[in-house]
């Protein structure tokens, strides 16, 4: 959250960038504001009995749009939830949703509460009640509305609330579609963990494909070699973090945590800083690199690639005009305040926007959902005889196509992959890919040729509210 007086609240920096992109639409006026406006938030307030007494949790969960059913979004666990944060949520995944083609509404949920603070029996009884809550209300349904992962809650939390929602419909046998990012046995799907961190790789390698693009950026060259500051190591920085440093020749030099930052010009072992954080609670102390108290300060640091991974708000008014990286790819959801956005316009810096940027984590709940409502596992066909392998091979990649719409063939080496017995997690990699690509290209085509968009945010948000609207057009509305 920005420290700033004068910044707008985050569902109003999310509004303004939307108003810059429907100025250059040809939409009704009434149509744009159909679009824009958050259909209906649930506010819940609910009592749980902990150590001998009734803890009372503020929980939300907001439908920005219904032009696709079901909604879609994660539930955040965090004491920052509130309305306005979960609507400015929920409006970014009708965006990310259309961006990327996930036939999804959007749809966020949060729960104002610190999970640090609670055993984990605690949470387990605090999470099932708000499920609860949700269910009861249909605002948790395979067909309405599906919740996933986000800040602060993982595939433990998805377990309850799929678990709870099984124990209050026993007989939808499509219960397990309910909420994605799931535990594989209980019908999660390979790769969902890292989703949100391989969409950002991903992203930056089809951003890093398109010369024009990184020309605008004032850079050259590939990913390789290009110093990377992150910002939060959590699942999605982590992720990020490691798969480019590991993956792509391109160091991590600095991590900022809350709670200090790591710097590191000859690149930070990613995997040994994870596991210190985790075994010390802090970065201070880590071996690997110099420690920075004030570790907001790097993201002011030269470096090639800026990825804010943590929370919205932190490049604002406050910062912007100090920001040396000439790439910045927004792996959280509103890092960049509308401020903040236009300052770093103006000085030329290019902004992989959040609604493409982590788009992974959806693309691969998608597929975690159609897997559900299938009945089928990715990558069954594997199993089968060697010498009708071709055919069948041919036939499972027209059946996923058709169900996801995605054209899994498209993906570099994935027959050979397939051929050589790959899985679900190639499966899943590969048409996170293909969609990231995809996404990429039709953004990039707007960016490079109309004069009047000038940046990639804007790009996006054409492009997704332009599906948004083909749909609503062609509901006769
Ligand atoms: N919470 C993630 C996001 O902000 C994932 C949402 C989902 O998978 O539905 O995109």
């Amino acid at each position: 959250m920005s420290q700033i007086q004068n910044e707008p609240s985050f569902r109003d920096s999310v509004e303004i960038m939307f108003n810059r992109a429907v100025e250059l639409m040809d939409l009704k006026p009434g149509l744009v504001e159909k679009i824009r406006v958050c259909n209906a938030t649930y506010t819940v307030r609910f009592g749980v009995r902990l150590r001998g007494d009734i803890h009372t949790f503020t929980g939300y969960r907001s439908v920005h749009s219904e032009h696709m059913e079901p909604v879609k979004g994660g539930i955040r666990y965090s004491l920052g939830v509130n309305q306005n944060e979960v609507e400015a949520l929920a409006a970014l995944m009708t965006f990310k949703c259309a961006l990327v083609e996930a036939p999804f509404g959007g749809s966020k949920g949060g729960l104002c509460i610190d999970p640090k603070e609670y055993t984990e029996a605690e949470l387990e009884l605090i999470t099932r009640r708000f499920a609860y809550e949700l269910i009861k209300r249909d605002m948790i349904n395979p067909a309405q509305n599906v919740p996933a992962p986000d800040m602060g809650t993982g595939e433990r939390e998805m377990a309850w609330i799929a678990d709870q929602y099984k124990r209050m419909n026993t007989t939808d046998i499509n219960s397990a579609a309910c909420v994605t990012g799931k535990p594989i046995n209980i019908g999660g799907i390979q790769g969902r963990t890292e989703a949100t961190g391989r969409g950002v790789q991903y992203a930056l390698r089809a951003f890093f494909r398109d010369v024009q693009g990184v020309k605008k950026a004032g850079m050259s060259g590939t990913l390789d070699g290009k110093r990377v500051i992150v910002q939060g190591l959590g699942n999605v920085g982590y992720h990020a973090a490691k798969f480019l440093s590991e993956e792509d020749g391109a160091p991590v030099i600095g991590v900022i945590e809350y709670n200090g930052a790591i710097w590191n010009e000859d690149g930070i072992d990613i995997e040994d800083l994870k596991q210190y954080i985790t075994e010390h609670g802090s970065p201070e102390g880590f071996a690997g690199g110099e420690f920075i108290a004030h570790g907001e300060t790097l993201l002011e640091r030269e470096c090639d690639i800026l990825i804010p991974a943590a929370l919205e708000g932190v490049i604002n008014l406050g910062n912007a005009d100090r920001i040396k990286a000439p790439l910045i790819i927004e792996a959280a959801n509103g890092p960049t305040t509308a401020g903040a956005d236009e300052i770093l316009r103006n000085k030329g810096t290019v902004i992989i926007p959040d609604m493409y940027a982590n788009a992974g984590g959806v693309t691969v709940s998608y597929f975690e959902w159609v897997k559900n409502l299938s009945h089928i596992r990715f990558g069954r066909m594997q199993r089968r005889q060697e010498e009708n392998r071709h055919q069948l091979i041919v036939d499972e990649l027209e059946r996923i196509s058709r169900d996801t719409s995605i054209n899994w063939t498209l993906s570099p080496n994935f027959k050979e992959q397939y051929l050589r017995g790959a899985g679900e997690l190639e499966l899943v990699r590969s048409g996170l890919d293909d969609t990231m690509r995809a996404a990429y290209e039709s953004m990039a085509k707007v960016w490079h040729e109309r004069d009047d968009v000038t940046d990639l945010r804007t790009a996006a948000y054409l492009v997704a509210i332009g599906k948004v609207a083909a749909s609503y057009h062609a509901k006769g509305l």
